[in-house]
């Protein structure tokens, strides 16, 4: 069982020709509402493999919460340490103009993902194979979780974004760090080449289309990106890491986990949304060949 202890978050994308001035107001070509939140992005990604995903998070007592709340169950994710509280369920305002993009997240609900709803939920995380976090929650509660799974030894894959939250002396308490190029120089102020050898099969850093690299404790081994007809990259990176977390609890090891998130990833580009885009086993076998 994959525990992710995360945000479930409802994208409000809007587009448009020409983005507003202060005080303008601009009529837009295209509005949706699609089903987010790193957190259950990544959920969705290792339950569409075929792995069994529990959450534990927090939506609002909302017409959006209980939409992505069922979101969830048709996914076949555990929905059973997801809790309705008084906040609004989160939100990502997206405006999008051609490939530019601008972003306001409201936290909401997400933010309730407090220490003591983990100690209700701690039945959850003991018995879980692989525990995988995001930092769309409170630090406080992700530095929780992290304690308790270091001292019942369970593997923590952590997803370092948005990468202002990160602690570096996190990282002894953390199995697996999947930042991505920018995140990697952010945090550990370092050239990517220089952070993967200074934490061997432990930080996996994802490059885009590049592809993925991870250092095995002799070299840094790059996993090149598949070339694909990319329609939308959102979410590439929790495909990646849902990819990733089904393929370490099949017992694969970090070179083929990276590989079989590497095609996942490709796959989860070709296609529209998140969620929409996340790829089946089959879909990924037949890929890697
Ligand atoms: P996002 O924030 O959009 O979810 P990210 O910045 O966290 O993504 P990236 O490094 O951009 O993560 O991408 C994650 C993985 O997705 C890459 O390691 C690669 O496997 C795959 N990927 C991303 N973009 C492409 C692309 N254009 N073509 C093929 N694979 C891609």
């Amino acid at each position: 069982m994959i525990t992710v202890v995360g945000s479930i978050n409802m994208d409000l994308a809007v587009e448009m020709e020409i983005f507003p001035k202060q005080g303008e107001t601009v009529q837009g070509t295209l509005f949706k509402t699609i089903p987010g939140g790193k957190g259950a992005n990544q959920a969705v990604a290792a339950a569409r493999l075929g792995s069994r995903v529990r959450f534990i998070g927090a939506v609002g007592n909302d017409s959006f919460g209980k939409e992505l709340y069922e979101n969830l169950i048709k996914e076949k994710v555990d929905v059973s340490g997801i809790a309705m509280t008084e906040n609004s369920t989160g939100i990502a305002n997206i405006l999008l103009h051609n490939r530019d993009n601008r972003i306001i997240v409201i936290p909401g609900a997400n933010y309730d993902v407090s220490k003591e709803m983990i100690d209700e939920n701690i039945h959850h995380i003991t018995g879980s194979k692989l525990v995988m976090m995001q930092l769309e929650i409170p630090v406080e509660t992700v530095e929780h979780v992290l304690s308790i799974c270091r001292k019942q030894n369970i593997p923590v894959l952590l997803n370092p974004a948005p990468a202002k939250n990160f602690k570096k002396d996190w990282m002894q308490e953390i199995t697996y760090l999947t930042p991505n190029e920018t995140e990697c120089e952010r945090i550990f102020g370092a050239d990517w080449e220089s952070v993967l050898k200074e934490y061997p099969k432990k930080v996996i850093v994802t490059l885009g289309s590049a592809g993925a690299a991870f250092h095995d404790g002799n070299n840094i081994v790059r996993i090149p990106g598949h070339q694909t007809n990319a329609v939308d990259t959102t979410g590439a990176g929790d495909a990646f890491n849902g990819a990733f977390a089904h393929a370490i609890c099949s017992g694969k090891s970090i070179d083929e986990a990276v590989r079989f998130a590497n095609v996942a990833a490709s796959l989860s580009v070709e296609k529209f949304g998140a969620q929409g885009g996340m790829p089946t086993l089959d879909e990924v076998m037949s890929r890697l060949g």
